[in-house]
Formats: structure tokens, C-alpha cells, sequence
């Protein structure tokens, strides 16, 4: 069987996003959520990072607004989730770190999701305290050289969520599909705070903390 073929007959389907402050643990929670539901977690700052990387087109574009803790143009932003989510692997189901961060980005998405006849099963925001994000931030920045990750950096990335980001799950809540769970405490914690807020609403993942852990 097939990598496709195999991720098809394991997918329940599940189409989840994840929002909250860089430095809030979304990255890490992602890649477990994403064994836990059999979906593929799709960040857009790990694809610019790879273009970046390999010196892309799309990359040069990028580095420059990355380099400086700004947004990605949304036209940029928005081509590259249309051609990730049309990959074959996330025809089931898709978990998304990292967008959308503007509301031009909500309405694409809207438009693509609706173009496949599909829908969003929760956004999950994860709150984390500014003290607290900062420093792992800053942790961050010495174990794994990012240029993004310097103090002035750090803040306005900070502003730049609050501004623009955090103004989503107003937008998403109205919908009724998000899912609050506290970001403090150890990775397990967290997952399980998750799985758990999502099984509450009847989202049921196929794999349980300590797999998605072990995975
Ligand atoms: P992240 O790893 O998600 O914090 O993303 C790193 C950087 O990539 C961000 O600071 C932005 O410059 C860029 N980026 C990632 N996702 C988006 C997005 N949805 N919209 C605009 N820029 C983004």
C-alpha cells in the first residue's frame, strides 16, 4: 500500500487548526495531533523556512518579511496553502499551524473549503502567558539560530499576533468551533488537555497521547 493509500484508510477526517502566540507550543502540539488524527500537519512557517533554506523563488520573497518578525504577504501566504491542501495526503482531513493569521487568510480558506465542500471541525487556540513566550522564545533563538527569534523580534512578532491574529477567534467563535486550552505545563499535559477538549465535542482521535508521543 501506498504512503496515500495508507493515510487515506486511516483518516477519519478531522480538519483542525491551530492558533495561538509564537512561542506557544502550537509547533510541538501540532506533529502529535497529527499522529493522533492521521492528518497531515501543515505549517506554513516550516514551508517558508524550507524555502528559505533551499533558496526558492518563494523563499527570497520570503526571508525578508520573516528576517523581520512581519507577516507574509497573504497573497503569498494563501497560494502556498492552496497548493499544500490539494496534495493528496490532506483529501481526508488536515491539521494547519501557523494560518490562518489575517482575516483575508480566514476568507481564503472559507473559499477553499467550501470549494471542496468541507469545513473546519474546531480551531484550537492555545493561550500562553507573554512572560512565558517570551523566554521560549529566547530559548529557542540560542538552541536553533533563528533570525526571527531575537528580543526586538520576539516583541513585534507578539504585537503582530495580537493585532491581527488574535482578532480570528472572535471571528471563529461565532462559528462555535473553538476549542480553549491552556498551553502551560508539560507537552503530555497539553496534548491530553487537547485530545480531551476534543473528544468533548465528538472528535474522537484514533491514536491516544502516549502513541502520538511514542510516535
Ligand atoms: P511560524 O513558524 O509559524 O512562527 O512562522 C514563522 C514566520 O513565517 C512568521 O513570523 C511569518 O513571517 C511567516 N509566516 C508563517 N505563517 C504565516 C502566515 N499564515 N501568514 C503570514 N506569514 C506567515
Amino acid at each position: 500500500m501506498s504512503t496515500a493509500d495508507a493515510s487515506s484508510a486511516t483518516n477519519r477526517g478531522a480538519r483542525l487548526i491551530l492558533i495561538g502566540p509564537p512561542g506557544a507550543g502550537k509547533g510541538t502540539q501540532a506533529v502529535r495531533l497529527s499522529e493522533a488524527f492521521g492528518v497531515p500537519a501543515v505549517s506554513t512557517g516550516d514551508i517558508f523556512r524550507s524555502n528559505v533554506k533551499n533558496e526558492t523563488e518563494l523563499g527570497l520573497q520570503a526571508k525578508a518579511y520573516m528576517d523581520a518578525g512581519e507577516y507574509v504577504p497573504d497573497s503569498l501566504t494563501n497560494a502556498i496553502v492552496h497548493d499544500r491542501l490539494q496534495e493528496v495526503d490532506a483529501a481526508g482531513g488536515f491539521l494547519l499551524d501557523g494560518y490562518p493569521r489575517t482575516t483575508e487568510q480566514v476568507h481564503e480558506l472559507d473559499r477553499l473549503l467550501e470549494e471542496d465542500r468541507t469545513a473546519l471541525d474546531a480551531v484550537i487556540q492555545i493561550v500562553a502567558n507573554p512572560e512565558e513566550v517570551v523566554r521560549r522564545l529566547l530559548k529557542r533563538a540560542s538552541e536553533q539560530d533563528r533570525a526571527d527569534d531575537t528580543a526586538d523580534v520576539i516583541r513585534h512578532r507578539l504585537a503582530l499576533y495580537e493585532e491581527q491574529t488574535a482578532p480570528l477567534i472572535d471571528v471563529y467563535g461565532s462559528r462555535g468551533i473553538v476549542v480553549t486550552v491552556d498551553g502551560l505545563g508539560s507537552v503530555d499535559d497539553v496534548t491530553e488537555r487537547i485530545l480531551g477538549a476534543l473528544r468533548e465535542r465528538g472528535l474522537q482521535s484514533e491514536r491516544s497521547v502516549e502513541d502520538a508521543s511514542n510516535a
